[in-house]
């Protein structure tokens, strides 16, 4: 400890926020485990056929959607992600979007993102976190209490202290699997915030580094800059391809290809994507006279499609989306300028935190003019504004986002929604009288 504390003093960095682990309560943890070890990895699953299912019914679909349908319903990925772990590679979880990709790749390891929109796993969640909590929580500290996959297999979990449960996961999901906090700055602007930053980035660069025990050098950063870069062009080809009218792709399947790249191989989940790309361009189209949507707000997670499920189920599209799950998670590449490691550790810090959409920022600025930009840029009709129940920081910004939508004249709706199905029919009610009303001014 001391050591490390040197050393970091040497580098003029701050020291990792560690957590102490002082209460021996494992006996308690196991007991959870196993009570809990319930087919939570199949349950999520069987929800996401469910969600398949639906889209089938309700859109015509791509043929290359076929890869993500797979994807989320076969075992293949996870039994890659075991091999890779058995043959010594780390895998290491991540939350939000703020998490630097390319320095676990260059680290050898494989990153996972865990945001989980699995309603199954809310009962374990609210084992041992508040029921009265957001549903993306619960939901994705329910696979560490059921010790389930894609959790069970990561050597370590980077958080970004965000919101106040996300502060308060970390401490808790510690007692499964070593957490790694990251802090963030409350204002992006401030220089001090930018220095404040970089040096979390570092501290997680040696993290990975001791970890892995692999040094992050020139040559792998730039190589994994390089293949990440690869993965922004073709999302940023997806969309391009969005503002088409009529829509050539239904916002149910954009969020579920982004969301495949959560945990997919990257080279394949970038070629399959290039392919879909292709597809797209070639001709497929839905709907002529759709209602063009944009989606903003907390974070829409596969199997969780529901709002999705009702709006494209009526004469509507989301033709675009500004959410962490969605479009947000790959909009900007890593910039480089000179290519030496100290610009690519800028480079990299800056694309993790300058565009970063997040509520938990003090100013919301930068994310409405993104938001009135897209809807000129997706000639959107209309904004639903999507609020993960009990989330403060989404529900205080609605109020400012409506205000300047009906202020540029732009139809809005609010919504307040969990992970559950019980508001269903008000959902749908209130959904379509929204569609009915907008196509009724055309
Ligand atoms: S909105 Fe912010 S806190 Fe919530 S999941 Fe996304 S990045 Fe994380
Ligand atoms: S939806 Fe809100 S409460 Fe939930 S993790 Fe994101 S910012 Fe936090």
């Amino acid at each position: 400890m001391i050591r490390r504390m040197l050393e970091a003093f040497q580098r003029s960095e701050d020291t990792p926020l560690e957590f102490d682990e002082r209460y021996n309560v494992g006996k308690r943890i196991e007991a959870r485990k196993r009570h809990h070890h319930d087919r939570l990895h199949e349950s999520w699953q069987d929800e996401n056929r469910q969600v398949i299912s639906q889209l089938k019914a309700l859109l015509e679909r791509p043929k290359a959607m076929q890869y993500y349908d797979d994807l989320f319903t076969t075992e293949t990925r996870l039994r890659e992600l075991e091999k890779a772990k058995k043959a010594g590679t780390r895998i290491i979880g991540t939350f939000c979007n703020m998490v630097p990709e390319e320095l676990i790749y260059a680290a050898g390891a494989i990153p996972l993102r865990l945001c989980s929109g699995c309603s199954h796993a809310l009962k374990c969640g609210e084992e041992a976190f508040p029921r009265d909590s957001c549903s993306l929580i619960k939901s994705s500290l329910g696979f560490a209490v059921a010790h389930a996959p894609f959790l069970s297999l990561c050597d370590a979990v980077v958080i970004p202290g965000t919101c106040d449960g996300k502060k308060k996961l970390g401490e808790v999901l510690n007692a499964y699997v070593k957490v790694w906090m990251i802090e963030l700055p409350q204002d992006k602007e401030r220089t001090n915030a930018k220095r404040f930053w970089l040096g979390e980035v570092r501290i997680l660069k040696g993290r990975l580094e001791r970890l892995t025990r692999r040094k992050i050098d020139r040559k792998s950063l730039l190589s994994t800059i390089g293949l990440l870069r690869k993965r922004y062009d073709v999302i940023r080809r997806l969309h391009e391809i969005r503002r088409s009218v009529p829509s050539k792709i239904s916002g149910s399947d954009a969020f579920m290809v982004i969301q495949a790249a959560f945990f997919d191989d990257v080279t394949r989940w970038t070629a399959e994507t290039v392919r879909l790309c292709a597809e797209l361009e070639g001709g497929h189209g839905i709907k002529e006279d759709s209602v063009r949507l944009l989606v903003t707000g907390s974070p829409i997670i596969m199997p969780n499609f529901k709002i999705p499920i009702i709006i494209e189920g009526f004469d509507a599209v989301i033709a675009m989306d500004e959410t962490c799950a969605g479009s947000e998670y790959m909009y900007d590449p890593v910039e480089l300028d000179e290519g030496t490691m100290q610009d690519m550790m800028n480079a990299i810090a800056e694309r993790y935190l300058m565009p970063s959409m997040c509520p938990c920022f003090v100013k919301s600025e930068d994310r409405i003019d993104k938001l009135l930009d897209f809807v000129e840029q997706y000639r959107i009709d209309g904004v639903i504004y999507h609020t993960q129940r009990l989330c403060l920081l989404f529900d205080i910004e609605s109020m400012k986002v409506r205000d300047v939508m009906e202020h540029n004249a732009v139809p809005f709706l609010s919504i307040n929604t969990d992970y559950s199905k019980e508001d269903l029919g008000q959902l749908r009610t209130r959904i379509e009288a929204f569609i009915e009303i907008i196509h009724s001014r055309r």
